[in-house]
């Protein structure tokens, strides 16, 4: 678990923009796919396409072989970590009860909350107990950053979908988040698609880069050494 294919996928909003075209693209079980490309190039809409926030228009998404528009919309959200450029938190809940919110939904038992959330904190280097802040405005914007992804980590999702998880970051903290953020993904295994614009993070990051361009068209697909010797 978990791998996504992306089968003919095309999206064509109502008022006739091409997000994306007749997209074929495997993304392996543990993959880091990063996906770069001009803004309006469809990245965003093609992660949407995977939760369902957005439907495609023409093909099929499959994560392990079923489409994903056949399954129930919470139990698919559930398997997945959704993290956007500006996380949501809870102004008037505590780091750890945001990064507790879905364990709460799901009942989880007060001590295996607890240690999770104590986990997942020293996993992104926030320790609100020990030092530091406790409520989501005493962060800095890499902070919140860093407390999304631990949100979004809570119940070990097969998928990540990442939208520009680092893009509002300042570029000292930008820099010691991503190179954290690969270990993580390095430890858990997850299966990760991560949308950014900047060119360095996804050779940084990804496994595999996949280029997009005007259009949803899908340029290129190579891993960060092959894109960087030609
Ligand atoms: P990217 O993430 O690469 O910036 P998007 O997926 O956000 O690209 O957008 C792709 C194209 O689809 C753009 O032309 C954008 O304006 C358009 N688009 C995105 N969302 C909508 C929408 N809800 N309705 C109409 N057009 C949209
Ligand atoms: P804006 O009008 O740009 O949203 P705000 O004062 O609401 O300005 O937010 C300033 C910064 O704090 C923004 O970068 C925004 O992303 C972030 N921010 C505001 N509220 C939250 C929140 N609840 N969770 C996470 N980040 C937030």
């Amino acid at each position: 678990r978990a791998h996504i294919r992306f089968d003919e996928v095309g999206k064509e909003y109502p008022d006739g923009t091409v997000a994306v075209a007749g997209l074929d693209l495997d993304v392996a079980q543990h993959e880091l796919l990063t996906l770069v490309g001009p803004s309006g190039s469809g990245k965003s809409t093609l992660l949407r396409m995977v939760n369902r926030l957005v439907e495609p228009t023409s093909g099929r998404v499959l994560v392990d072989g079923d489409d994903v528009a056949g399954v129930d919309e919470v139990r698919l959200r559930r398997g997945m970590g959704y993290v956007i450029q500006h996380v949501g938190l809870f102004p008037h809940r505590t780091v750890a009860e945001n990064v507790a919110t879905v364990p709460r939904l799901l009942r989880w038992d007060r001590r295996r909350t607890r240690d999770r959330v104590a986990e997942l904190l020293s996993l992104v280097h926030l320790d609100p107990e020990l030092h530091g802040p406790r409520y989501p405005h005493e962060l800095s914007g890499g902070q919140r950053q860093r407390v999304g992804v631990a949100r979004a980590l809570a119940t070990h999702p097969a998928i990540m979908l990442m939208d520009e998880p680092f893009g509002a970051v300042d570029p000292e903290g930008r820099r010691s988040l991503q190179t954290e953020f690969r270990r993580i993904h390095d430890d858990l295994g997850t299966t990760v698609l991560l949308v950014t614009h900047d060119i360095d993070e996804a050779v940084l990051l990804g496994d595999r880069v996949a280029v997009f361009s005007q259009g949803g068209n899908l340029e290129q697909l190579a891993t960060p050494a092959t894109l960087l010797s030609r």
